[in-house]
Parts: structure tokens; C-alpha cells; sequence
């Protein structure tokens, strides 16, 4: 197929070209490199940088390369920068996205949405299934909430297949591209760039989680997985949203536990308050993707996913 990718360029994205390149597919990417790293672009794919915010230089994309299908990865993804620049969120990841999906809206047979279980909020049971009410905390979960709700729409209206792939918490590398942010804040790589003594310790934020160790759950999933799940949802007649992670949480101090183990290292941590809007406990549901994506996390144990990251 001929794919447009946005942000191409970033850690989920990047790992997801590498693998559509290898099935054959024609992939032009585009992305702003306010995030993501042109040397992240796989060999193979045609590079186009900007912004898509930028209607001209979208229309002469699509008049290009003429794609079956989009992935939209583009987006921005902190919730605690959300909290402090809501509007950063709502234009980059609902404006920015209606105006793609509008520039999709001729000739595009699928389109593909970088979702997030941020869009679920605090949920009343874990593990999530995607028919629990989506009550995002943040606005970073609503902005994406609202880009979902305008494919919904939208699919029905056209009947374009329209897919909500749904991250937990993504993680770990592939052989040749991971995760690499400007300002990095998530867990693995933060206790990885200690072990590295690339930072003095690691803040540990909440011991007094109703969790049974005091700390946050979350499904980490694996980058390739996350691609392979991409690349199914390609076939015809696939459509709405779906849970990607592993349907298996694991504690903040146990993904300290299997940081240290993998790297070596003792790691030096330090108690911090908990995180504002850190739900407790997020874990999927992948019962939907596994009966029709016929997919499923090939990566279960959180070591080795640690180690590919290392
Ligand atoms: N976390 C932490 N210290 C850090 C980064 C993260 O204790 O330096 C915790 C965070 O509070 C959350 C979990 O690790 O409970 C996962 O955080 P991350 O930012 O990786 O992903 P999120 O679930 O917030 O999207």
C-alpha cells in the first residue's frame, strides 16, 4: 500500500515505518522534528519535513504521494505539559488532526489514530476494556479523546475505516530505533539514564498508591508490538478503537527492580510526592485485538523488554 505516515520521525513512529518498509509498503513520512529525529527515519521511506498544521503543504502531500492509507503518529504526548499548555494540546492533536483527517477525507481508504489510554481517565475497573466510559483527566487524554470522536463521526458518514489504536505505556527499542526525547520523563529511560549516571537518582513519584507495593501500575508494551498491531489493522474492514498493551501491569519499584537486574547497576532512588493525575492502576483489556486483529504482545516479560531498551 502507499502509507503517509505523520510523525514518522518520533520513537512509536519510526519503529512502525522500519516495519511497514519490510512488508513492502511505500511509505512517505512526514514530521516537524520538534520531537522526532530525521536520523530516525528508516532507509526507504520518502522524508518530507513540516508541520501539518500547514494546509498547503498538506494538500501537495497527499497530491504526492497519493496515499491508501494514513498512520497518524504526530501528536504531543506529556500529560503534565498538557496541564500547563492546554491549547499546545487541543491545536497539535485535535486541530492538527481534523484538518488530516479532512485532507484524507478524498481517497483514503484507512485511517490510523495514535490513541492513548489517557482517554479512559481514572477507570472504575481494571483491566480497561474500550467499552469503559472514556473520561479523560487531562487534557491531553482529551485531546486525543476529541480526534477519536471526529473519526467516529467521520467513518460513519464516509464509511472510511477508521482505527483507534489505543497505547498503554509504551516501551523498549528495536534493533535499530527507541526512544529518544528531548526532555525525557517517562520511567524506563529515566532509570536507564541513572544507570548510565547520565542523572545523579531517580525521583520515584507516589509510595502510597492503593497498590499492593504503594506505586503506580501500568501495561508497558513494546514498541514492536505496537507496530505489528499497525500493520494488521492495514486489512480491509478493520475499524473503531483498540486496546494495545500487554493485559499485564507492573509496579514502579518492579520495573526498578528489573532495571537494575538487566543493567547491572544499583540504581540510587529518591521518594518523591506522587505525580498530580497519576491514576493507579492502568492495565489493558486486549481481549478486542487479540479475536480481530488476531494480535498479541509478543513481549511479556517486563526484563526483556527492559533489555532492549539497555
Ligand atoms: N514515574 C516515576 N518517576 C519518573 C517517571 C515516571 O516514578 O521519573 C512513574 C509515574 O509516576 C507513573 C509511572 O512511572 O506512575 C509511569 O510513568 P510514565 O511517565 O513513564 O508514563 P505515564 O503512565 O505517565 O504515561
Amino acid at each position: 500500500m502507499r502509507i503517509l505516515v505523520t510523525g514518522g520521525a518520533g520513537y512509536v513512529g519510526s519503529v512502525c515505518v522500519e516495519r511497514l518498509l519490510a512488508e513492502g509498503h511505500t511509505v512517505t513520512v512526514v514530521d516537524d522534528l520538534s520531537e522526532g529525529h530525521r536520523a530516525a527515519v528508516a532507509l526507504g521511506a520518502e522524508f518530507c519535513i513540516g508541520n501539518i498544521g500547514d494546509s498547503a503543504l498538506l494538500d501537495a502531500l497527499m497530491a504526492k504521494a497519493r496515499p491508501e492509507a494514513v498512520l497518524h503518529f504526530a501528536g504531543s504526548t506529556l500529560v503534565g505539559e498538557s496541564m500547563e499548555n492546554p491549547l499546545k494540546y487541543f491545536q497539535n492533536n485535535t486541530a492538527n488532526g481534523i484538518a488530516l483527517l479532512q485532507a484524507a477525507a478524498a481517497g483514503v481508504e484507512k485511517f490510523i489514530f495514535s490513541s492513548t489510554c489517557a482517554v479512559y481517565g481514572e477507570p472504575e475497573t481494571v483491566p480497561i476494556a474500550e467499552t469503559a466510559p472514556r473520561r479523560p483527566v487531562n487534557p491531553y487524554g482529551a485531546s486525543k479523546l476529541m480526534m477519536e470522536q471526529s473519526m467516529e463521526w467521520q467513518a460513519q458518514a464516509t464509511g472510511m475505516d477508521c482505527v483507534a489504536l489505543r497505547y498503554f505505556n509504551a516501551a523498549g527499542a528495536s534493533e535499530n530505533f527507541g526512544e529518544h526525547h528531548r526532555h525525557e520523563t517517562h520511567l524506563i529511560p529515566c532509570l536507564l539514564q541513572t544507570a548510565l549516571g547520565q542523572r545523579e537518582s531517580f525521583s520515584l513519584f507516589g509510595t502510597d498508591h492503593p497498590t499492593p507495593d504503594g506505586t503506580c501500575i501500568r501495561d508497558y508494551i513494546h514498541v514492536s508490538d505496537l507496530a505489528a498491531a499497525h500493520a494488521l489493522a492495514l486489512r480491509p474492514g478493520i475499524s473503531g478503537p483498540f486496546n494495545l498493551g500487554r493485559g499485564h501491569g507492573d509496579s514502579v519499584r518492579e520495573v526498578i527492580a528489573a532495571c537494575c537486574e538487566v543493567t547491572g547497576q544499583k540504581i540510587s532512588i529518591e521518594e518523591k510526592p506522587a505525580r498530580e493525575g497519576d491514576p493507579p492502576e492502568l492495565v489493558a483489556a486486549a481481549a478486542k485485538a487479540s479475536a480481530e486483529l488476531s494480535w498479541k504482545a509478543e513481549h511479556t516479560d517486563i526484563r526483556k523488554i527492559v533489555e532492549t531498551a539497555w
